[in-house]
């Protein structure tokens, strides 16, 4: 079980230090799937800016199942996060799927995200370990939370004590109505066992932007950290997560909503 206090990770943003942990406001992270075109990306973090998140996020390298879908911009995409940065003073997070990329991903990105399909690439997270930025650990698709918490604790082993565990729905039985399970009871549960800050992301956690504003309340209810949401300027047309992406006003209402149940944002 859990030794000590609650770990407080501050992260540098243009703006400011933001910090993620129990004893502080919530925090919430906002952006496409993927970053599609200057226009977009631009246009979404002024939107989210100014709806209250702190973190702009987007991905430059995308882990897809089908190897035909859409893999991300990639290295220029990473210049538009760094533009979008510049403009709206949010902090960058976004995604490494291979070591080799990982420098060019941290002088852009204010926080490294290891995404669910790369939980146990144990060779990336000591990598990620050994650079000082610190570290989104998405849960694994089928990761006990022992896994997850072994996950994290290579990076930390590594030396860098700044991780972050995200939440983002677990495979169960059902692919109809949800695309994941989102496992909320981790909320309590983690709380016990690690003093990291928790974060949901409640968006890839039912794959559905109608199912998303009530899972972030009830994340916000169950003691979260922060919440990662993915918001884009117009869904139907998102080159990845569309159906789960909220626009920029129902985010936006979203936002007042949360301000009124708890830990202010
Ligand atoms: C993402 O954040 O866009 C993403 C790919 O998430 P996950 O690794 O949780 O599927
Ligand atoms: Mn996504």
């Amino acid at each position: 079980y859990r030794h000590g206090e609650a770990s407080e990770v501050v992260v540098g943003t243009p703006d400011g230090p933001v910090v993620f942990g129990e004893h502080h406001p919530l925090v919430v992270v906002a952006g496409p799937c993927s970053v599609e075109n200057e226009e977009m990306i631009v246009e979404t973090a002024q939107r989210v800016k100014a709806a209250g998140a702190k973190f702009l996020r987007g991905g430059a390298y995308k882990p897809r199942t089908s190897p035909y879908a859409f893999q991300g911009h990639g290295e220029s995409a990473l210049e538009l996060l760094a533009k979008a940065r510049q403009v709206s003073g949010l902090g960058i997070i976004t995604e490494v799927m291979d070591a080799a990329e990982l420098d060019k991903i941290a002088e852009v990105a204010d926080v490294v995200q290891v995404g669910a399909r790369n939980m146990q690439n144990f060779s990336l997270l000591k990598k990620v370990g050994a650079q000082p930025k610190p570290v989104l650990l998405k849960r694994g698709m089928a990761a006990t939370i022992e896994d997850w918490l072994m996950a994290a604790e290579y990076i930390l082993a590594a030396g860098n004590p700044n991780v972050i565990l995200c939440e983002r729905g677990i495979r169960t039985f059902d692919r109809q109505y949800t695309r994941n399970t989102l496992d909320l009871s981790v909320v309590p549960v983690l709380r016990k066992l690690t003093h990291l800050p928790i974060m949901i992301d409640p968006s890839h956690g039912t794959g559905w932007s109608e199912f998303v504003p009530s899972m972030a309340m009830a994340a916000i209810a169950a003691g979260s950290d922060s919440l990662m949401i993915e918001v884009h300027p117009n869904p139907p047309k998102a080159l990845s997560d569309g159906p789960q992406s909220l626009t920029p006003d129902r985010f936006d209402n979203l936002m007042q909503e949360l301000a009124v149940i708890g830990k202010a944002v």
